[in-house]
């Protein structure tokens, strides 16, 4: 069986910090979070992969709406930081903060931090879902073999 050289996904252990940091990590570098092998990086902006060259999970896990967890998650992590680095940045300059310029830095921040963090997203969010939900083999047999519509666990057993 040709499917047989291919990574596995993690193991489906218990929630733990060491497995969310290995998933956690493998997001941070845009790598699968299921293997860690195959590049989830795309083309920023341009075009999100759809799946892992690599285990062949879908980027997705086969949820047309997956994406709205990613988008909430990247506007919480952008406009989260934007405002953690204004505070710190009014906190550093206190008195005398130049109010005019931090309000035009954060405009810009604002704009650019969900545009730099955009695939992140997509990868940090499917690494939360993963630790929750993790991936087993039953459900790597359905992306591997292209199934069309959403995965159901009830319907492959
Ligand atoms: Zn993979």
């Amino acid at each position: 069986m040709q499917n047989e050289k291919r990574p596995r996904p993690s193991d489906p252990e218990e929630l733990s910090l060491s497995r969310a940091g290995k998933l956690y990590g493998r997001a941070l570098r845009l790598r699968c979070p299921a293997c860690g092998e195959g590049s989830l990086a795309g083309k920023w902006l341009l075009r999100r992969p759809e799946r892992c060259s690599a285990c062949g999970m879908r980027a997705n896990r086969g949820e047309e709406d997956f994406f709205l967890g990613a988008m909430m998650f990247n506007l919480v992590l952008a406009e989260g930081l934007l405002a953690l680095v204004m505070v710190l940045a009014m906190i550093v300059m206190w008195p005398d903060v130049p109010w005019e310029p931090l309000w035009y830095t954060g405009m810009v921040l604002m704009v650019l931090a969900p545009v730099v963090f955009y695939p992140l997203s997509h990868t940090i969010w499917l690494a939360s879902d993963i630790l929750i939900r993790p991936v087993t083999e039953d459900e790597m047999e359905w992306h591997r073999n292209n199934g069309a519509t959403a995965y159901r666990p009830q319907e492959h057993r």
